[in-house]
């Protein structure tokens, strides 16, 4: 027995698609542009997927970066090694 799944909805772009247009990549399919010039949904999607990357975008530029400071890690790691060596001193000395 064979079944076969019938359908009215038009093959609508695909998220990837709709991105690689925001993108400008080249690799983009051209029939894509033809699907968005007569499908109102995948041209609404289009659009909200670009305000969406246009939000993000802008948001990710007012992020504030914590600076690493290197120098306090270091120290902090030197004083857990000392640490780390006196409470094994302790313990041997403690064994004897
Ligand atoms: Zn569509």
């Amino acid at each position: 027995m064979t079944f076969r799944v019938t359908t009215n909805e038009p093959t609508h772009a695909s998220d990837g698609a709709l991105l690689a247009i925001i993108d400008d990549e080249p690799t983009r399919d051209a029939t894509i542009d033809e699907h968005l010039a007569r499908c109102a949904s995948c041209s609404v999607r289009l659009q909200q997927f670009r305000q969406s990357s246009e939000s993000i975008s802008s948001q990710i530029g007012s992020i504030a970066v914590p600076t690493f400071d290197v120098a306090a890690m270091r120290a902090r790691v030197t004083r857990a090694e000392v640490e780390a060596r006196n409470r094994q001193a302790a313990l041997d000395q403690a064994a004897e």
